[in-house]
Parts: C-alpha cells; structure tokens; sequence
C-alpha cells in the first residue's frame, strides 16, 4: 500500500523539498492534496505533475480559475478553498500522512486537525507547536498521531535519543542535555553598531540554508533558534535547563543528545531539508534522499562556540518566555511574526524586531493557557499591540 501524503504549504521551500523526495519513491508514496497560499500558478504545476486528489488554495475565485485551468489540461484534481478545507484534507480518511509545512500561526488548525484525526505528522511548522504546545502535544496522544519532527535540527535530536523515545516521556533516563546547535545566521560576526542598517536582502541570505523568507530573517535574530528551544521543550518533554544551544556555524552536526556517561551523540549531514524530510517520511526505514553524502574531507573542521545574547536579544526572550509559561511564548510568536513582516516590508529596521518583542511581551500579560480561543485570543492581542507600536515608532 501506498503511503497517501497531504501537504500544506506545498509551494513553499519545505513543501517543494518534500516532493523532490516523493517524487523519487513513486512506488511507495503518492500525493493526496496539495496546498498553497499565493503562488497558485505554482501549485497548478505541482497538481499536474503529481495529480493529487485535492488542490487547496485561500480564495474562490482562485479556486475557479485554478479549477478551469486543471480541467482544460484534463487533470481530475478537485480543487477547494479556504481553511475549513484546508483541516478537512489534512484530518481525511484518505491521507495517512501530513506533511505541516505552512509557515506562522496561519498553520496551527488543519495541523491540529491532523493530530485529532490521528494521523502521520511530519512538523515542519515549529510556530503552531510554539504557539499551542501543551494542547498540540494532547491533541497528538489523544488522536493517537505520531508526530515526527522536520526541522533539521528535532529531526536530528530525535535520532540521536534512544529508540523508546516518546514525546509524554518525563525525565528520560540518562540524557543529560539536549544540544541545539545553530549556524549564527549571517550576522554572526558583523560589527554589532552596523546590525540596524541591514536590509532584509541581507537578513534572508543564510549562509548555509536556503529556505522561505520569515524563517531566513528569524535565522538572523536567533529567534528562530528561541522558537526552536522551545519547540524542543514541547516534542522532547524536556525543561529549559536542559535545551543548550551551541552555535556551530558550518551547520554539518545538526543537533546533539548528551549523556549522564560522558557519551555526546550526534547527527551529521549535509545541510538540506531533504535528509530529515527522507528520514521522518520513511520512519523506521530509509530511503534515498537525493542529498549528496557528506565529505568530511572536504568539511575539514568543526567548529563551536557558546551564543552571544547580546548580539542576539531574541534568543533570550524566547527562553525568558518559555520560562514564563502559559500563553508567554503564543504572545512572542505572535509579536514576532508581525515584526518580520514589518521588517520584510522596510516598516521597521532589523533592531527595531526585538524592540517591538520587549514592548509587546511588556504591554500584553501572558497567562495560563485556559483552551485554544484563548491561545488565539492572546495571539491577536500580541498582533494589534505589535502593529500599534510599529505604527507609533
Ligand atoms: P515558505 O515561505 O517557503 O513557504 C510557506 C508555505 O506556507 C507556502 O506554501 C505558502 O503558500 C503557505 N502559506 C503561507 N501563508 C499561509 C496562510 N496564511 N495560509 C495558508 N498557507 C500559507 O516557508 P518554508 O521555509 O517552507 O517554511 C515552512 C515552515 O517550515 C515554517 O514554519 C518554517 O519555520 C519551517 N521550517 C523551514 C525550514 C526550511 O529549510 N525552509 C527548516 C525548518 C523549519
Ligand atoms: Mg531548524
């Protein structure tokens, strides 16, 4: 039996890695529906290649046009639109498995869906599990969903943790630390007083990764790895204290568990999305991935240093916020998507993001999270104190 895979955000760079890798293993995978949010040409490419039985997109008249295109070029997907279609494909008794590839909160229902349907997760979208956290993990164990990490580096930690691995598991026996590492993104080692005038050309240049925008200016603040120390505290059941991050700027080791005994393991690769993509869709098995192996020769060294929170305030707030609890790390999230997008837009220059985090985390009280319309409710609130202090600045 072919496995049957759902995509949201199927366009995007994390979507489009994902059937590269599909696209090698036709006998073993095939796409149930597809998704995408603006770039609908692409999507109509992608629908007849892979002939998915769903196409999603935002809006109806985008699902007209794409619709009539699909039936000129005699392709049978039906295409819908709008985000209670968007859960419905992800929760379908037809998908086995769900690749939650969308980017920001916009993602959190059809990947919740998912877990409630109980379905193969493969979660890319570290900002839903940020945001909603306990009741994503729940949502997992009472669906009875596996949820297998893509971010290269949870995807790594979980191969590096011993084979019981799972997610409720409390202190898990005999790992001392949890070692996140992280590339420094392009700012690394630029002179600290030139980081306000950067433009998000150069924020979205990494140095070793090539992925969508938002993710590519959060590499540049650190604030993607604060997301991604806290999405280890959600998958790993692990406390702050034990989640170090490592900056290690070849991004050749992609993450590390360490043992009470001394031993340190790692998971090394070339960095490319498809490998823990490979990895999370064949689970238990392998299968080839279309990375080239790595050349250690070629590698040369490894190198390794403690990170500067200084240079990186946003790595700081987002351990002060896990620490905070409650709905602290859904109001970051939220602060901090608008804050991107500002950047992006030249709203507001590449200091002011973490300025508008302090002001928003200052103004809007995080509390114990009482069920998901609250969640959304303090995520909106985090929104409009964020646009405010943009408007104002
Ligand atoms: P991207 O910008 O390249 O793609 C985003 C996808 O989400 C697109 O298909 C887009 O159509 C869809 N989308 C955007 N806004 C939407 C909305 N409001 N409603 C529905 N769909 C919407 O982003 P990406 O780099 O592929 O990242 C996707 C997710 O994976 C992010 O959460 C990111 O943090 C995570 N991730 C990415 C990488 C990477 O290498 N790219 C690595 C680790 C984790
Ligand atoms: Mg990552």
């Amino acid at each position: 039996m072919k496995q049957r895979i759902t995509i949201l955000g199927a366009t995007g760079s994390i979507g489009m890695s994902t059937l590269d890798v599909i696209a090698r293993h036709p006998e073993q995978y095939e796409v149930f529906a597809l998704s995408a949010h603006s770039r609908v040409a692409e999507l109509g490419d992608l629908c007849l290649q892979f002939a998915p039985a769903f196409a999603v997109v935002d809006t109806a008249q985008q699902a007209q046009d794409l619709q009539a295109r699909l039936r000129a070029a005699d392709c049978r997907t039906e295409v819908l639109y709008g985000a209670p279609q968007l859960e419905a494909v992800a929760a379908s008794s037809q998908t086995d498995c769900v690749m939650a590839a969308i980017v920001g909160a916009a993602g959190l229902a059809p990947a919740l869906a998912a877990a409630r349907a109980g379905k193969k997760i493969l979660l890319a979208n570290k900002e839903a599990l940020v945001m909603s956290g306990r009741i994503f993990i729940d949502a997992v164990a009472a669906g009875g969903a596996t949820l297998l990490p893509i971010d290269s580096e949870h995807n790594a930690i979980f191969q590096c943790l011993p084979g019981d691995f799972a997610h409720s598991a409390p202190a898990r026996a005999g790992v001392a630390k949890i070692l996140l590492t992280a590339s420094g993104g392009p700012f690394r080692t630029r002179a600290l007083e030139s980081l306000a005038a950067v433009t998000p050309e150069e924020a979205v240049a990494h140095p070793n990764w090539v992925m969508g925008r938002k993710i590519s200016v959060d590499s540049a603040t650190m604030m993607n790895k604060g997301l991604e120390v806290i999405e280890a505290h959600w998958l790993f059941a692990a406390p702050p204290e034990q989640i170090e991050v490592v900056i290690h700027p070849q991004s050749v080791i992609h993450s590390m568990v360490s043992y009470v005994d001394g031993s340190v393991l790692a998971q090394m690769g070339n960095p490319d999305m498809r490998t823990p993509i490979a990895h999370a869709l064949a689970w238990p098995h392998r299968i080839v991935s279309g990375v080239a192996p790595l050349d250690l020769a070629a590698v040369a060294r490894l190198d390794f240093e403690a990170p500067d929170f200084t240079r990186f305030p946003c790595l700081k707030l987002a351990y002060e916020a896990l620490h905070a609890g409650g709905t602290a790390a859904a109001i970051l999230n939220a602060a901090n998507e608008v804050a991107v997008e500002a950047f992006l837009a030249r709203r507001i220059g590449f200091r002011q993001i973490d300025a508008v985090l302090q002001a928003v985390l200052a103004q809007v009280a995080h509390a114990p999270v009482a069920d998901l319309d609250h969640l959304l409710q303090q995520d909106a609130a985090a929104r409009r104190a964020a646009a405010a202090y943009i408007a104002a600045h």
